[in-house]
Order: C-alpha cells, then structure tokens, then sequence
C-alpha cells in the first residue's frame, strides 16, 4: 500500500493537474451525517433513506421524515449537497406495514421506484417531506431503480405536483444508474435529469445476471469487468455532454484500483463509505487526469476483471 498523505481530508481532492473531484459520503442515518462531515466529507452522494423505514410497525409519517430530513440537511449546511434516494426497498428487503405478494424473482420485481408507483402515497409522502427539507440545505432528490424513461417522468412528475402544492422552490432531481438500460440510453435520460449516480453494485448484478449477495458467485461480481466499465464510461459521458454531472455510489467508489478508473472515465463525484474518505480525497492528490484518462481507455479495452486489476500501475494499489 502507498503511504498517503490523509492529514489534508479537509481540502479538496484535486488531481495533479488540476481536476476536481467531489469527495462524499453513503450514510444511513443522522449519526452518519456527523461522521462525514468529519472525516472530510463534502457532502453526501447517498442517503439511504430506508433507514427512515426499517424496524417499524406503521409507515413514517411526513412530520417524522421532515424532522429527519432536516436534521441531515443541517448538520451539512446550506453549502454541501444531500443527495436523498427514495425509498429503496422490495421483495427482499420486506417492511412489516407493506405486504408485498411473494416474487419468484425479488431482484426483479417490485423495487426501488417501482414500489411508489404500486403506493403512490408513500412516495407522494417522502417527496413532500424530502420537499418540505430542502430550504434548509442544498437538498437533492435522486429515484433508485429507475430502468425506462417513463419511470423517471412519471416519478419526476409526481416531485413537480408535490412541489406545486407545497409552493417550495425546485430541487435537482437525479437517477441512480443501476439498470443496465439505463447507462445504454443514458443519452435520452441525460436530457432529463439534472445528475445521475452510477450504482454499481446494483449495475454489476444486473449487468453480469449474478446476484450480488450470493456466496459463490461474488468473486467474480466485480464492478471492474470491462462490461460494466463501459456502462459507467456511457453514463459519464452522456452526462458531461448534457451538462450534467454522474458520480458514482456503488462500492467500487472505495475501491482504490477503481477510483482512477472512474476518474477517466469521466465520473465527477465519488461518493463512497465514511471511513474511506480520507483515503480517497488522498489517492485523488496523487493521480494525474491525463494518467487516468490513459488507464480507463485500457481498461475498457481489457478482456476481463482479472486483466483489468492488473493493469500497471492499478496492480499495486
Ligand atoms: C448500488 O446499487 O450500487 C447502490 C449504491 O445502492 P444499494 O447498494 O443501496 O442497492
Ligand atoms: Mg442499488
């Protein structure tokens, strides 16, 4: 491992030739919050608002998430991003109070997004309170899952009505890139959506049709197969040509064979778990823009996983 030089988590990760990369956090709850914001943190790429709905008996109510919402938002400030992800729960993550019909396929089935459109009222309900938060900080709202365009308008929709009754000002509004569909039309989703943020562990169990969690197949789910690389370098692309910025929330965010991959490939925000960030914000100051740039054009011509981790100079990382 290369000695780094993790003193400077405060300052900004800026490449040796000068590119800026936005450091942030994956919390779950309101104690997170304070973690990131003291390891260095700019600011949170992911907040898993499931936590909000875990081990309950009854659906929290807006008053309940606003609180919540709020809480998170201030501890950041008015100047570092909350990226909140709706409700990301399903067939296998089951909730007491939302009996879902049993799934041959949970991966597949009722997920994320989907979920809102069966119970508009829930999602209606964490729209209004991700809403009703948003003067207290520079709230963002992003929709997990989301695999057809019509989802996003239909999700983005019912945002923009909540928002008209409420009378609050926009928010950015953004998708995870967890369905291969879609990075492949990431073009069409760019013109619509403000950010996007590439979830990689969902878009290498998707990509390479192995589930994520299962025992023997998890050493070859790897986020670095050039199949999902490519994915990653369409979504990054498309949204830099919009515009637009694409982060990127998955694991791989911490991975340090990853990190200068990702940067070449056009990937603005990395928002990875807490204790990383420092290491992170570290490796960043050591890379050169061009370098990575130059290493992400090999990896997306490499044949495997394996032979990308073993490109030279990813190899000792
Ligand atoms: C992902 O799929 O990469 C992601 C960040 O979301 P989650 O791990 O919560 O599914
Ligand atoms: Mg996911």
């Amino acid at each position: 491992k290369r000695e780094r030089d993790f003193a400077s988590k405060d300052q900004p990760a800026m490449t040796i030739d000068g590119h800026r990369m936005e450091i942030v956090a994956n919390i779950g709850n309101v104690e997170d919050a304070k973690q990131a914001v003291a390891l260095g943190g700019e600011g949170v790429g992911l907040l898993r608002s499931e936590f909000v709905f875990m081990e309950r008996s009854a659906a929290p109510t807006e008053e309940e998430q606003t609180d919540i919402y709020s809480a998170v938002a201030q501890i950041l400030g008015p100047e570092r991003p909350l990226i909140i992800r709706t409700l990301d729960v399903g067939g296998d993550k089951p909730l007491p109070y939302l009996p879902m019909p049993h799934e041959e396929n949970p991966f597949l089935g009722e997920r994320g997004v989907r979920i809102g459109f069966d119970r508009p009222e829930i999602l209606r309900t964490q729209l209004r309170a991700i809403l009703r938060s948003s003067g207290l900080g520079n709230v963002r709202v992003m929709f997990p899952m989301i695999a057809r365009l019509e989802e996003f308008r239909m999700a983005k929709g019912m945002l923009e009505e909540e928002r008209q009754k409420l009378g609050v000002a926009p928010i950015p509004v953004g998708i995870m890139v967890e369905v291969p569909s879609a990075a492949v039309i990431a073009n069409q989703f760019a013109k619509e959506a403000d950010f996007f943020s590439v979830g990689t562990n969902d878009l290498t169990q998707y990509t390479l049709a192995m589930d994520r969690g299962h025992p023997k197949l998890a050493p070859y789910c790897d986020g670095l197969d050039p199949a999902v690389l490519s994915l990653i370098g369409m979504a990054a692309k498309a949204a830099n040509q919009q515009g637009k910025w694409c982060g990127i929330c998955g694991g791989i965010g911490s991975d340090p064979q990853a990190v200068p991959l990702l940067i070449g490939l056009g990937v603005k925000e990395l928002s990875v778990s807490i204790p990383t960030i420092p290491s992170v914000k570290a490796q960043v100051r050591d890379l050169s823009y061009a370098e990575c740039q130059r290493l992400a054009a090999q990896a997306l011509a490499a044949d495997t996983a394996a032979d990308v981790r073993n490109l030279s100079p990813l190899a000792e990382e």
